[in-house]
């Protein structure tokens, strides 16, 4: 193995696929989306903010699922193989040559071709590619370099940091047993195809240059599904295998001026509107409120579907509970009642992108610029049957995942996300924040029930619905974070500080300051796993 010269100067292409690259690890979007049972998905939402030209952008994946004559199936196949070998080709090709690596610009494809691709002006290359693969398309080709390219880089970057951890073992006087890395053994890249290998894309059809496995041949195969987004701009697509179907992965890009952090916002812009949602398990999955800065609500809107999701999700489940105790058994490692299973997901995905999306249009018909989410407190099992637990785990994950699908495509428009601390915000008044009471309708509006609809407070006399309570309470929390010491009427008793734990949006403040009405101690839950404050210790940092 040749010694690598460090350090290694990246081509600017190589630094943006990278970024993409970490994005994609970065954010839980992928893992949740990635079942193939729908035909359009977005695998990854990227945040990125440039502070200097004050622009912001938003990358997804659109994936679109092809359909073709049974008969070149195969011919996909081909493609990728060969694909895959002039990527091994090319790899063995910077092995070999490793100062290709140091080169800036288009200086390593434009040495790799001199080294391997035989010309008029170049008839004897060092490494000829025909020896591989004849007749490559040009565009195919430096395709492979650039993956081949992209692969050399991460290896040659992990061998750097296993030579340094090495020495620094050995410098401490430390037995280092760490295996360095090994190059690729197995080639298993989608093919990208540059424009060249693709032409005549409409919203239902694309023509394709495939690999026959004796010659190259244009394909015409039908796209199904949504069509690429507008005002997107559109990259190189690529061809993608989930399990025996070929899908066509584009990633598009779009480019606005930022919308400045929540903390700007808040504090800079007076007529600044809030969006703030409560997740519910009840019948109304979010409760989102807009507010200004002087804490007016000026519109609400109640997202429903709830109890019938909760309904047909508990039937599937307890199918699958039956379905189980018939069988007596659950083969390990291996998939039970995989058609009720993908139902289920598939429910669950269905309304989280469609309640996510609610959320943002009602925030965009209000001219809200930010997002409020509480802070999902963990989920704490309760008892009962199969089917009722995990119904009550899959409600929570659903009110998750909703606050992520809203995240991403909030930021699509604009619009940025943030989380404040879920402490009191079930149980104090949104109007005079006193102590309130919930209930259920024809009950007496007294003490605390958690999940009841109703709320009614004694001090003020505001009575309504308590997951509206709620949202007003997150959205005060949010002003209070950034204006604790312009408003002390909002909060009459100053207090101690409440602390943000761990906030998963990139957008989000760092920590929130906010005074108390009342001494700890009195946070309850409101049931159905969305108990907050005291009991579970959540905001209690
Ligand atoms: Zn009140």
């Amino acid at each position: 193995m040749p010694s690598p010269t460090f350090p290694i100067s990246r081509p600017s292409w190589e630094k943006t696929r990278n970024r993409r690259v970490s994005s994609h690890v970065n954010s839980e979007l992928d893992t949740s989306l990635s079942t193939r049972y729908s035909t359009f998905k977005y695998m990854f939402g990227a945040y990125s903010e440039d502070d200097t030209t004050r622009m912001s952008h938003a990358t997804k994946t659109i994936r679109q699922q092809l359909n073709y004559r049974p008969e070149i199936a195969g011919w996909f196949d081909e493609t990728k193989t060969l694909f895959n070998q002039v990527v091994a080709f090319y790899f063995e090709v910077i092995e070999a040559n490793p100062e290709v690596l140091n080169l800036d610009g288009n200086g390593p494809r434009d040495t790799l071709e001199r080294l391997t691709h035989r010309t008029k002006t170049n008839p004897n290359p060092t490494m000829p590619l025909a020896a591989i693969a004849d007749n490559l398309p040009a565009l195919m080709r430096r395709t492979a370099i650039q993956t081949a390219l992209g692969a050399a880089h991460a290896f040659h970057s992990n061998l750097a940091r296993w030579h340094k951890e090495k020495e620094q073992a050995l410098v401490k006087g430390k037995q280092f047993k760490k295996r360095p890395p090994a190059p690729p053994g197995r080639w298993n890249k989608s093919v990208t195809l540059y424009a060249g290998m693709w032409k005549q894309r409409t919203v239902t059809g694309i023509l394709l240059k495939l690999w026959t496995g004796t010659s190259w041949c244009w394909v015409k195969v039908r796209i199904e599904g949504r069509g690429l987004p507008e005002d997107w701009e559109v990259k190189s697509p690529q061809l993608v295998q989930h399990g025996k179907r070929w899908w066509l992965h584009t990633f598009v890009e779009k480019n606005f001026s930022s919308p400045g952090k929540v903390e700007e916002q808040v504090t800079g812009t007076p007529e600044v509107r809030v969006c703030s949602v409560k997740l519910s398990v009840s019948e109304a999955l979010a409760v989102c409120t807009i507010q200004a800065r002087e804490g007016t609500a000026l519109a609400t809107r109640f997202i429903g579907g709830g109890r019938c999701l909760n309904g047909l999700r508990k039937s599937l489940l307890g199918r699958v509970a039956r379905r189980r105790a018939d069988t007596g058994v659950i083969a390990f490692g291996e998939a039970d009642n995989a058609y009720l299973w993908a139902r289920v997901r598939d429910l669950d995905e269905h309304m989280a992108h469609q309640v996510s999306r609610r959320i943002v249009e009602f925030a965009q018909a209000n001219n809200a610029s930010v997002l409020v989410f509480e802070h999902l407190p963990p989920r704490h099992p309760k008892k009962g049957t199969y089917s009722t637990r995990q119904n009550e785990k899959r409600a929570h994950w659903l009110r998750s995942r909703i606050s992520r699908y809203s995240q991403y495509k909030a930021w699509e428009e604009g619009i940025v996300t943030c989380v404040v601390s879920p402490r009191d915000t079930s149980w104090e008044c949104a109007r005079c924040h006193a102590r309130l009471a919930r209930y259920s309708e024809g009950r007496v509006a007294s003490g605390y029930t958690p999940g009841a609809p109703l709320v009614f407070c004694a001090s003020c006399g505001m009575r309504g619905n308590a997951d509206r309570n709620t949202s007003l309470n997150i959205g005060q929390k949010l002003f209070a974070r950034y204006q604790q010491q312009e408003k002390p009427q909002a909060r009459p008793l100053a207090g101690r500080l409440s602390k943000e734990r761990g906030v998963p949006f990139p957008q989000a403040a760092e920590s929130g300051e906010r005074p108390r009405t009342e001494p700890a101690g009195h946070g309850e839950g409101d049931g159905h796993g969305t108990a907050q404050g005291r009991r579970h210790g959540v905001a209690r940092l």
